[in-house]
């Protein structure tokens, strides 16, 4: 059995006519950039996630860069991040002239740990970004109570975590602002680039939307330095037919997180994920851990499943910030997941069959392991 390890082809043949019947609408009204649709995408994206305003952009990376930028982070500033995140992430503070100080993640929940936070602080820290990884939200609240002590930012990169829940409520609000990607094969993906950035903050919505256009609310006119950093038309039809189906999508994520639980749940050599009880994730990702994590990938692909590692090599390890000084051994827990992560099939469509397969395969697996 082929199984890819996400089916947007599948995922499109479900919407097809909806979503021709919009993107004809924006050819024939020629609103290529930002426009009527992108505004109803706005709008339904902040409702969804309980917040006051959504302003949408050109891709994650550029929501996680415009937020710190207008926030005011420079050159000499420190921006706490997880080193257990996607390089993404990171470039938010480092186009922004700021240094990313990196922070290990926790045991459970794979996401930053609040207590290295607060040890991680210095004169110099502006901001923290929380990341709700593989679809589970950090622990915001810890997180809070620290930026408010020092004064300073919390931001949540949600780029793999649309609609999920931090106690009871969604996250996207529940900081000074948010950031979210549309890649393709993020929960709700546009058919391209696309981001968004959301907050309850008036002032700093308006600095948003001013920043994505070129630093301008009146065109010809710049209050303030800027870029482009708008979203293209065809990318809000789109996500405006593909929000409406999210809620959906993400409880069928949920099933099949539980049906691989419950088929993994007595193999001794792997660990599951595990969902905080402050959390409703959202299964972005299924990242299972195993110590043989190479062999079973390599059985996973030759039944043809389709799987991946996220990620391989953590943020403070990578090249590009050796200047930083990090080494092998700073943060232990992101690098064993490292080293032990492997990511199964995880998307709306897939069947009870699949799931059962995959599953068969890591059980074969261990038993042959345990005979030889
Ligand atoms: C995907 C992702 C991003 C970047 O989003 P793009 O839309 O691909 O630019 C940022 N942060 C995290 C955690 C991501 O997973």
């Amino acid at each position: 059995m082929k199984i890819p390890f996400i089916d947007l082809k599948a995922n499109y043949l479900s919407i097809k006519d909806e979503i021709l019947t919009e993107i004809n609408q924006v050819l024939d009204t020629t609103a290529y950039i930002l426009g009527s649709k992108v505004q109803n995408f706005e709008r339904e994206f902040a409702k969804a996630h309980q917040v006051e305003h959504c302003i949408a952009v050109s891709s994650g990376t550029d929501a996680n860069h415009l937020t710190l930028w207008a926030l005011g982070i420079k050159e000499g500033d420190e921006v706490i991040i997880p080193a257990n995140t996607f390089i993404a992430t990171a470039w938010g503070a480092t186009l922004c002239g700021a240094t990313p100080v990196f922070v290990d993640c926790e045991k459970e929940s794979y996401n930053i740990n609040p207590e290295l936070v607060e040890k991680a602080i210095t004169p110099k820290t502006k901001a923290i970004v929380a990341v709700h990884l593989y679809g589970q939200p950090a622990n915001l609240d810890p997180l809070r109570e620290i930026a408010k002590k020092h004064n300073i930012f919390l931001l949540e990169d949600a780029a793999q975590a649309h609609l999920a829940e931090y106690k009871g409520k969604k996250i996207g609000g529940l900081t000074d602002c948010a950031s979210f990607s549309f890649y393709p094969g993020k929960n709700l993906g546009a058919y391209g680039e696309g981001g968004a950035v959301t907050t309850n903050n008036s002032d700093l919505a308006k600095k948003f939307k001013m920043i994505r256009d070129h630093g301008s609310s009146q065109k010809y006119f710049h209050e303030v330095c800027g870029h482009n950093y708008r979203m293209e038309g065809i990318q809000g039809a789109v996500l405006g037919v593909k929000l409406k189906y999210l809620d959906l999508w993400t409880q069928k994520r949920r099933i099949a997180a539980e049906k691989y639980k419950k088929l993994l749940s007595d193999i001794e050599e792997i660990t599951l994920p595990k969902e905080m009880s402050y959390a409703k994730h959202v299964y972005h990702l299924f990242v299972i851990q195993s110590p043989h994590r190479d062999e079973l990938q390599k059985i996973l692909t030759e039944q043809g499943i389709g799987t991946g590692l996220h990620y391989p090599l953590p943020l403070h390890l990578q090249q590009c910030f050796k200047h930083l000084g990090y080494k092998k051994g700073d943060f232990i827990q992101t690098e064993n997941l490292a080293q032990n992560c492997l990511s199964l099939p995880i998307f709306p469509e897939i069947t009870d069959d699949q799931i059962v397969f995959v599953s068969n395969v890591v059980r074969e697996f261990y038993k042959a392991k345990v005979l030889c």
